[in-house]
């Protein structure tokens, strides 16, 4: 159950999602102008985690519980075994926030079409490839029921 990893992910070094969102900060050389487009202020936009665990005909893009429209997403990167990285974001209200260290689900598995050095802190690449991104998590969520 996602909750789980979740609350793991959160207790891993004792601090809260929000700490581990502000400590790691990838440098977006060459991206400042597409980078201050995105709010990584709403830490709402993480809820789209507990959403893609528990409904199975979950609707893609999803909603964005920020704006409300069905805009929102989610990408996840596997660096170790077990954790990673999560993004989620919105298309059109432009809220976003990634967390590092997480634990991520086991049906979760990297995107061949995303590279290493398309994952900064804001998802300036990965909204570039939104579609594909939308596509691959359907194909993930299908396979698992
Ligand atoms: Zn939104």
């Amino acid at each position: 159950m996602w909750q789980k990893y979740y609350v793991e992910g959160k207790s891993l070094d004792g601090g809260s999602v929000m700490e581990f969102l502000t400590l790691e900060v990838n440098m977006e050389v060459g991206n400042m102008e597409e980078s201050i487009k995105w709010d990584d202020s709403r830490y709402e936009i993480m809820d789209i985690i507990e959403v893609i665990e528990d409904n199975k005909e979950l609707q893609i893009p999803i909603k964005c519980p920020i704006c409300n429209t069905n805009n929102a997403h989610i990408y996840m990167y596997r660096f170790e075994i077990v954790r990673g990285t999560i993004w989620t974001w919105c298309s059109n209200c432009k809220s976003c926030t990634h967390g590092s260290r997480m634990k991520l689900p086991e049906w979760w598995e990297n995107a061949d079409f995303i590279d290493n050095s398309e994952l900064t802190s804001h998802p300036i690449f990965l909204e570039r490839k939104v579609k594909m991104v939308d596509k691959h998590l359907r194909q993930l969520l299908e396979k698992r029921i």
